[in-house]
């Protein structure tokens, strides 16, 4: 509610932090310069979840073609390609079969141009249909990744359907779920993150634990991450401000060095960028408090 009342041209100012830009050739040169100057990796991610318009879902899947051509090409990043991150959502205006086709052939262009992808976890509606896409494509040898939502009580049977060499993000899972279905407290979601990173490393899973919680990160990268070191990374948003903490992580301060990634949304106009941060807004109010946070210690030092 309060979000929709906030003006446009404040929540963009508020959305900066967090998106890459109005453009692909922005969020290519923040990866280059991530990569560059900090070591740290980049999955791209193109903002549009929720399309109402089949044109809408026509300009998603050509910005994906788009970015998965560049990525394959573009000289800066020959050593290390930043990885794709898509929304299914964003590949339909009606029903979820309808982004069948279009992720099959996203996956198809990227395993094609050697692009590694994942595709996000949305709320519960659409957790079997991802699952079984993302096990399908990496079962006919696609470098496809999932995500799981620790919050949500049916993840710890979904861990074994996850097999041996797939990357997994685990995720306390940013939709609202209710009780019946859902833990409701974030520091228990935080716990099962740790539990479950055991458990798939252990079965052969490369574990990407995504979490600005560095409490929680630090135990992942001291107790958990030792067993199997090279299947592990931890996974941050852009915009969040852990820059010291990823060094460390990099540097291997707690344990094995870890290699970091943001994700790194763009969007191709600062329209959908102010939508998206007014869903953020909506889902999580202290999102805008965060931001200005964020702002004023960054103008302190
Ligand atoms: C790389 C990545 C990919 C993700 N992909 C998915 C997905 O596919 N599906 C899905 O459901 N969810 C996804 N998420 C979202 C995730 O599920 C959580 O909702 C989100 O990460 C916030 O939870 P947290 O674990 O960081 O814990 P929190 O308890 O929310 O945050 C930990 C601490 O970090 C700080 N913090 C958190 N957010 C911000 C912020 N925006 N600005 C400044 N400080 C902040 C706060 O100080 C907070 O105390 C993803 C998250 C990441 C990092």
């Amino acid at each position: 509610m309060f979000s929709r009342l906030v003006p446009g041209p404040l929540v963009r100012w508020f959305a900066r932090p967090y998106v890459a830009g109005d453009s692909l050739d922005a969020a290519l040169e923040l990866a280059d310069k991530n990569r560059r100057e900090r070591g740290v990796r980049t999955t791209l991610d193109l903002l549009g979840e929720g399309v109402l318009e089949p044109h809408q879902v026509e300009a998603t899947l050509k910005t994906y073609r788009d970015m998965i051509a560049r990525l394959s090409t573009d000289p800066r990043f020959t050593d290390e390609r930043p990885t794709i991150s898509v929304k299914p959502s964003a590949f339909t205006t009606t029903a979820q079969d309808e982004a069948r086709p279009r992720l099959l052939e996203i996956a198809q262009a990227a395993h094609d141009a050697g692009v590694a992808l994942t595709i996000d976890m949305e709320d519960r509606p659409w957790t079997d249909f991802t699952l079984d896409l993302c096990t399908e494509l990496f079962a006919q040898g696609f470098d496809v990744g999932i995500v799981l939502q620790s919050r949500l009580h049916r993840t710890q049977q979904d861990l074994a359907r996850i097999p041996a060499g797939m990357r997994c993000r685990l995720v306390i899972g940013i939709y609202p779920e209710p009780a019946e279905v859902a833990l409701t407290d974030k520091h228990a979601m935080k716990e099962r993150m740790l539990d479950y990173a055991a458990e798939l490393l252990t079965r052969g899973v490369f574990v990407e634990f995504a979490t600005h919680d560095i409490a929680f990160v630090e135990r992942f990268a001291r107790d958990v991450a030792p067993t199997a070191p090279d299947r592990c990374e931890v996974q941050m948003l852009l915009g969040v401000p852990r820059r010291e903490f990823q060094k460390k992580l990099t540097d291997g301060d707690f344990g094995p060095k870890l290699p970091v990634r943001l994700y790194v949304p763009f969007a191709t106009s600062w329209d959908d960028a102010t939508a998206y941060l007014r869903r953020r807004m909506k889902e999580s109010p202290s999102v805008m408090w965060l931001v200005l946070r964020n702002f004023l210690s960054r103008k302190k030092r």
